[in-house]
């Protein structure tokens, strides 16, 4: 595991217990047109500061508050930091491969032939590089600000970051565009750490959802800025070359604090030119 002295901090005595919380219900993807629904929002609203990010569910919990049902992969003490751990075991790179070797036979073809020789190994290799996400660290990324912005004092905006990600409930690739703007507070981030960033969250199972919201908490929770805007548009192959089968269907994710949150002005401004004529 790479060092990563920020999220390490944020790590620090929260760890989950070994089991995951309960999904909750709802937690599939949207299509086309949504833009900050009721339940996205209540998830992210867990994310707000304010809260103590080391409260364990049994403290927050009382017999007259909703129980604790923030998923783990929005909770920043998780999401910041680089997901793998050194202190559970992980399956041998043989093991993978074996369970490829397994998946070749179950469709009902023959791993020993030529041709499938090698693909144990290549698959393992592609998941390697597919899911590299989970070695890295999110925070350490945003980590060097500079502080040199010469009084600016608008939002900084990268449009069109393309990414391609594989969904947590088929890992099948979705693939599109992430455009993301924030408002600094006297630092600013590399414009690359933005796209960095993305990959990062991308390289995991994911639903586009979850990859909306963590790209913009992460902003929020590390850069403490005025506002974050996060808007992600993809394509699903799980729905595109499976399932209904519809090529070309477009979801759109958004995610608004701040000052993006609280001001429509500044939130259609981002849209428009998110959506502007030249593109
Ligand atoms: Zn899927």
């Amino acid at each position: 595991m790479e060092t990563c002295p920020v999220a390490c901090v944020l790590r620090m005595g929260l760890r989950r217990p070994a089991v995951k919380p309960p999904r909750l219900p709802g937690d599939t993807p949207v299509f086309v047109g949504r833009s900050n629904g009721e339940d996205m929002d209540a998830l992210i609203k867990s994310l707000r500061p304010g809260k103590p990010a080391d409260a364990k569910p049994s403290e927050v919990k009382s017999p007259d508050v909703a129980p604790e049902t923030r998923p783990a992969e929005l909770d920043p003490a998780e999401f910041l930091a680089a997901a793998v751990r050194a202190d559970l075991p992980r399956p041998s790179r043989a093991e993978a491969e074996h369970a490829v070797h397994t998946l070749l036979s179950y469709i009902g073809e023959n791993p020993g032939r030529e041709g499938l020789l090698d693909t144990p190994r290549r698959v393992v290799e592609a998941f390697d590089e597919l899911y590299q996400g989970y070695h890295q660290c999110p925070a350490e990324v945003l980590d060097r600000t500079f502080g040199e912005t010469a009084g600016y004092d608008d939002f900084v905006l990268v449009r069109d970051i393309e990414f391609t990600s594989q969904c947590e409930h088929h890992m099948m690739p979705f693939y599109g565009r992430a455009h993301i703007a924030y408002t600094p507070v006297e630092r600013v981030v590399g414009l690359s750490k933005l796209a960095r960033l993305t990959d990062i969250f991308a390289r995991r199972l994911q639903t586009q959802e979850h990859l909306t919201a963590q790209i913009a908490a992460a902003i929020d929770e590390v850069l403490k800025p005025r506002g974050v805007a996060v808007l992600i548009e993809a394509e699903h192959t799980c729905m595109s070359v499976r399932g209904v089968a519809k090529h070309g269907a477009m979801t759109f994710t958004s995610r608004f604090t701040g000052m993006f949150r609280d001001n429509p002005a500044e939130q259609q401004r981002f849209l428009s030119l998110v959506r502007g004529p030249n593109r």
